[in-house]
Formats: C-alpha cells, structure tokens, sequence
C-alpha cells in the first residue's frame, strides 16, 4: 500500500482563505478587526521565522498585527508590563508570546498573566482546564491542526483507536483532549511508555509528538491508519547543511499507512492559520457575537 499524502499546505491555504471570508464579514457587519499581538522575546533565528510568518499571514487575512520584540535580558516586571497593557488594549484579541523565553524568565507566569479571553495559544490554565473539562475553549494550535487534518480523510473519528505519542502541554495533552472531544478512543503515551510498538500498531490514528527524528517504524503501524507527524527534527547532511524530518520514518510508514502527513508540507502549515482561527474566535466572544463559521 503507498499513503494518500495529507497536503497541509492546500489544507491550511483554503482554512486562511475562510478566516479571511469570515474576517471580512465581521468587518463589515460589525465594524471589527480582530487584532494579534505577537511577543518577541530575544532573537532566536527560528523563532523570528515563525513570528514573520505570523505577521505576514495575521496581515493577509485582513486582520491587525502587533508586533512586540524585546531584548533577551528583558525584566520579567516589564515583560508582564507589556502583558497587562495588551490585556487592556480593545484593538488586541489574540496574545501570544513566542516560547521558548529566555531561561532568565518565569514561562509560566507569563502565561498565567495573559487575558484568557485573549489567550489564542491556549495554554493557560484556564483554557487548558476547559478543554479538559469539555466545556468550549480556546484551544492551542497544533493540535487543532491535526484534528483538522484528520478529519480531511475520516467525516468522523468517533469509536476510532488513536494514540497520541508524546504528553507536552503544547501538542500531546491537548490533542487527547480535542480526540476525547470528536469521540475516539485514545490511549496517550511518553517517554516512560511500554511497548509502544504494540501500543501503536493497534491504533487507527497515530500522532508522533515527541521530537525524536524518525522515531516511529513502518512496523509500529496497522496496515491502513492514518499517521500525522507533529515533529520539527533537523538532521546533518554531509554538504554541513540540514534536512527536515518529523518523529515518523515517511519511506517505511507511508508503504503501510492509508494516509499520511509529510514534514515538511504537514502539521507545520496548519499552525498559523489555527492561529488565525482563534484569534477571529476570540475577538467574537469578547464582542458578544456569535461563533464564526470557521
Ligand atoms: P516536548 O515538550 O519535548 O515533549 C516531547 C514528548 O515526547 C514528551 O511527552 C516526552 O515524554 C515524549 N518522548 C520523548 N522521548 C520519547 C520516547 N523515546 N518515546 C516516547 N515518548 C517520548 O515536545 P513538544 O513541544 O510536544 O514537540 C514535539 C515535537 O513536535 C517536536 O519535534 C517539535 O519541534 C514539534 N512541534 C511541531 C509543531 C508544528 O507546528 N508542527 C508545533 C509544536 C511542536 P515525557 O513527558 O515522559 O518526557
């Protein structure tokens, strides 16, 4: 068998281009431009590329964006400062500090002091406490990515046997939650895990969340399941330049698997446009209108 390749990037280009359908209505029937305020801190190369790319893209579906870059020594009394100010900022709906801060910072005083209602990251103890509850929520972004990819090959994932491959509060926790949420049957492993290979090969959708190249094997896999791979892994090359690969070996997994994402070209993609997503989500609630249709 040889997967149906899932095309994240297609994918994710027609999700912006419904944000920016949806963005436009509630400009003009409400006069709103949903704002995302985006926080710097220090100039790590990768992560100033993902902060363009989210500026570029929070510009092209029409929405505001505010960029804050500070020095990597930064006062966390300023850095939270900043915060507060974008919390009370009507133009902002969406906060989100770039991770991971310098090590000189408290992380998780700088989540905990974001505006839940502005939190499109998802990753306040509020939002995380919701989603676990199954009460509605702004969710982080990667794992709603996947659940979209997922549903791009199965209607529904109801009674279906997923694992989820890593148990960060960023990806793995999360996403066992939006699957609990979508009716699958989820069994979530970690570095402590026994037998994953067994674990895996019962699975009807395999999520690799952990940051290890390559990790999960062709025969890790039932024949059929659809595999997304959540891992950014850069491996040398002989020319001293690096190649791209996720948790998941693509030749051996794809010649089993029924569908598969690729890396790059996968979950990568879907990140920024969930980003956009709960930005135009979080500016309709804190305006009292009703969800939008994305
Ligand atoms: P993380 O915080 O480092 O968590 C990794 C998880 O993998 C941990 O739960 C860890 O278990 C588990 N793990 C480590 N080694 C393992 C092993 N040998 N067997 C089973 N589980 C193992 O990483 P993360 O932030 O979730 O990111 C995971 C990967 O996704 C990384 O490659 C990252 O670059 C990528 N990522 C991609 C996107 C995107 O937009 N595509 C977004 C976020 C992250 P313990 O809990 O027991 O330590």
């Amino acid at each position: 068998m040889t997967a149906r390749i899932i095309d994240g990037k297609r994918i994710a280009a027609e999700l912006r281009a419904r944000v920016a359908g949806e963005v436009a209505r509630v400009q003009r029937e409400n006069g709103l431009t949903p704002g995302l305020a985006v926080v710097l801190v220090g100039s790590d190369p990768a992560s100033q590329v993902y902060v363009r790319a989210k500026h570029k893209q929070t510009q092209q579906a029409g929405m505001a964006s505010f960029e804050h870059v500070l020095p990597a020594d930064v006062a966390q009394s300023d850095l939270l400062a900043l915060i507060a100010r974008l919390n009370r900022d009507p133009l902002v709906h969406g906060i989100l500090v770039q991770l991971p801060l310098p090590k000189s910072l408290d992380t998780e005083a700088v989540i905990n002091a974001i505006d839940p209602a502005k939190d499109v990251d998802g990753l306040h103890p509020t939002n995380a406490g919701r989603l676990a509850g199954g009460y509605a929520a702004l969710s982080p972004c990667t794992p709603l990515g996947c659940i979209i990819l997922t549903k791009s090959v199965h209607a529904s994932l109801e009674g279906m046997n997923a694992i989820v491959i890593g148990r960060s509060n960023l990806v793995g926790r999360p996403l066992l939650q939006l699957l609990l949420n979508e009716n699958a049957t989820v069994t979530i492993a970690h570095s402590r895990s026994r037998d994953l290979k067994q674990l895996s090969a019962r699975a009807d959708l395999v999520y690799a969340a952990v940051g290890r190249a390559e990790m999960v094997r062709g025969d890790w896999i039932k024949p059929g399941s659809t595999v997304i791979d959540v891992g950014i892994n850069r491996l040398p090359e002989a020319d001293g330049k690096t190649r791209l690969v996720g948790d998941v070996a693509f030749a051996e997994v794809s010649q089993v698997a029924g569908a598969i994402t690729p890396v790059p070209g996968g979950v990568g993609q879907m990140t920024v446009a969930c980003l956009l997503v709960n930005t135009l989500r979080a500016a309709c609630a804190i305006h009292g209108l009703p969800k939008p249709a994305v």
